[in-house]
């Protein structure tokens, strides 16, 4: 590999912002928004079916965060390009930015990369999409806004051939005041299936959004996973992204109330 961008300019920027002037204290995220290949990497020796499959992206996350975006009047930050070039939720020293194996695929085009392609990756996806986070919430917090950090995942219901019974996981670091707030939520609205720390916790690195953003600036947050089975047309998005939209406003009422925001 070449020290030359990743990226043609014809392909776009690394990250696409809705809503830049949302009123909402509430920033959503969409790391793993998008299954497009940077034309450069090809298909990574994978077949059409696993480039379209959740170990390429997060199927119905983006949908769902743009609804919530309208609905909350909140600013959306979404990366463009696949997490099979860039796992956005990683640093880049971690191997798991790069996956050589996702769930039970190999992905030849990770396999054995150079310190210069990993930072020819970075560079092109990861540094500018949390550049720009940082820019935003920094902006906000300047100015004296409340900013409230929520990132959108979906995972799928099958993993290594077991069935994933929950609905929404509530994923939080060692910051957990919205985390609370939503679960407690959860119970008064009667929802089932939203658990704690689903299908993943913070243990399993997946944490590294809310940690770079959320927890250095103290700010409440917290990442979102919702079963992909659920939100793969706009009907089941539509009702997702209002359940998730009422889980924080309801979250945040509380937290503003109590001062703790
Ligand atoms: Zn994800």
């Amino acid at each position: 590999m070449t020290d030359d961008t990743l990226i043609e300019p014809s392909e776009g920027p690394a990250f696409a912002v809705r809503c830049p002037d949302g009123a909402s204290e509430i920033v959503l995220i969409c790391e793993h928004a998008s299954k497009t290949m940077p034309k450069a990497l090809g298909t990574m020796g994978l077949d059409a079916v696993k480039l379209a499959s959740h170990i390429a992206w997060d199927i119905g996350a983006q949908r769902v965060a743009e609804m919530l975006s309208d609905r909350l009047d909140a600013t959306l930050v979404s990366q463009r390009f696949s997490r099979l070039a860039y796992d956005c939720n990683r640093p880049p020293e971690a191997a798991g930015a790069y996956p050589e194996r996702s769930e039970i695929y190999d992905v030849p085009g990770n396999a054995g990369l150079s310190a210069s392609d990993k930072a020819r990756r970075a560079d092109a996806l990861y540094h500018p999409f949390h550049q720009a986070i940082e820019d935003l919430l920094d902006e906000r917090l300047a100015a004296g806004r409340n900013v409230v950090l929520v990132t959108v995942h979906s995972f799928t219901p099958i993993y290594f051939g077991t069935r994933r019974d929950g609905y929404l996981g509530i994923l939080h670091d060692d910051d957990s005041r919205l985390a609370d707030a939503m679960l407690e939520a959860a119970a008064t609205l009667e929802l089932e299936q939203v658990l704690r720390n689903y299908p993943y916790g913070p243990e399993d690195g997946v944490t590294h959004t809310l940690q770079r953003h959320g927890l250095t600036r103290q700010i409440a947050n917290v990442m979102l996973e919702i079963r992909n089975d659920l939100i793969i047309d706009e009907a089941g998005q539509s009702i997702w992204a209002d359940r998730v939209a009422k889980l924080l406003e309801m979250s945040l009422a509380q937290l503003n109330g109590e001062g703790k925001a």
